[in-house]
């Protein structure tokens, strides 16, 4: 089974669920999807190696057979390429790698180059029955989904699979968690948290993804989340208290269940809840 983690905002408590539900099942493969920041391993401390670079196709311009004609300018859909009497200028941090400029261009000026903007990388060991997968997007680069469709290439189906996804609603959000069984949306009691919560099960809904809500930092803010998840028939998986033992802990770096392992048999009994709402074993 395939379990997305994901969040209409930053800051729920994502990567907590991700992390202690991995820790409560067998047989895990932990995928970090939240690219430009991955921080499941500050939780875990696996030993980490590189499997692999992530490029992107970017166009090479040749001055010599460029007539200046702006084909492959009019072909862009994200602005990427300007054209002057010059030449072409690249910009690159807007190039999607899409190819449309390489096919429009009939002077055969454009020749295609890889541009590595991020890795893939796995623990060395598999400490606590985990395997971990993590992309990591360079520093100053904007394009986080090649990273995680290459991330998600490493899926092992024999496997329970856990994708902690990045936070928000957009595209490295939709690359992360399309394709998954489940996808629990983490939020918090607060108006900021339905208010996000909602973009969020939008999204979800959009997707035709089956989808549950687990609550972080019970017992602040209100019951907006709760009212909105009953009158959408959305169910509440989990509620996780906010609770000093398990704030200290974060702090810590050390996941809850490690220390308060009642909580392994609450993130098991929801595992099991979604085997049942799934029909997926
Ligand atoms: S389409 Fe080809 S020839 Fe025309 S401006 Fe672009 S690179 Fe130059
Ligand atoms: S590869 Fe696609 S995004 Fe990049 S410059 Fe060419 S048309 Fe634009």
């Amino acid at each position: 089974m395939r379990i997305a983690i994901a969040s209409g905002k930053g800051g729920t408590g994502k990567t907590t669920v991700s992390v202690n539900l991995a820790l409560s099942l067998e047989n895990v493969q932990l995928l970090d999807c939240d690219v430009e920041e991955p921080n499941c391993n500050l939780f875990l401390g696996h030993p980490l190696q590189k499997v692999e670079d992530v490029g992107i196709q970017v166009p090479a311009i040749s001055k010599d057979k460029c007539t200046s004609c702006g084909k492959c300018a009019e072909a862009c859909r994200f602005n990427a390429l300007a054209v002057l009497l010059t030449g072409v200028i690249l910009f690159p941090k807007l190039c999607h790698g899409c190819g449309a400029c390489s096919i429009a261009c009939t002077k055969g000026a454009i020749s295609e180059t890889i541009q590595v903007i991020g890795s893939i990388e796995r623990s060395a060991s598999h400490t606590h029955g985990i395997e971990l997968y993590q992309g990591v997007l360079n520093i100053g680069e904007p394009m986080a989904s090649p990273i995680i469709r290459t991330l998600k290439g490493h899926i092992d189906n024999s496997r329970t699979v856990i994708i902690d996804s990045p936070p928000g609603t957009s595209c490295p959000v939709i690359s992360s968690i399309t394709g998954a069984d489940y996808c629990i949306l983490v939020t918090e009691p607060t108006p900021f948290g339905l208010h996000d919560l909602m973009l969020a099960v939008d999204l979800v809904k959009d997707l035709q993804l089956p989808h549950g809500v687990i609550i972080n930092r019970y017992g602040t803010g209100n019951d907006g989340v709760e009212d909105y998840c009953s009158e959408n028939s959305i169910p509440v998986l989990m509620k996780i208290p906010y609770d000093i033992r398990i704030a200290q802990l974060y702090s810590e770096g050390t996941p809850f269940v490690l220390r308060m392992p009642h909580w392994k048999d609450r993130f098991q009994d929801t595992f099991r809840q979604l085997q049942e709402l799934t029909g997926r074993f």
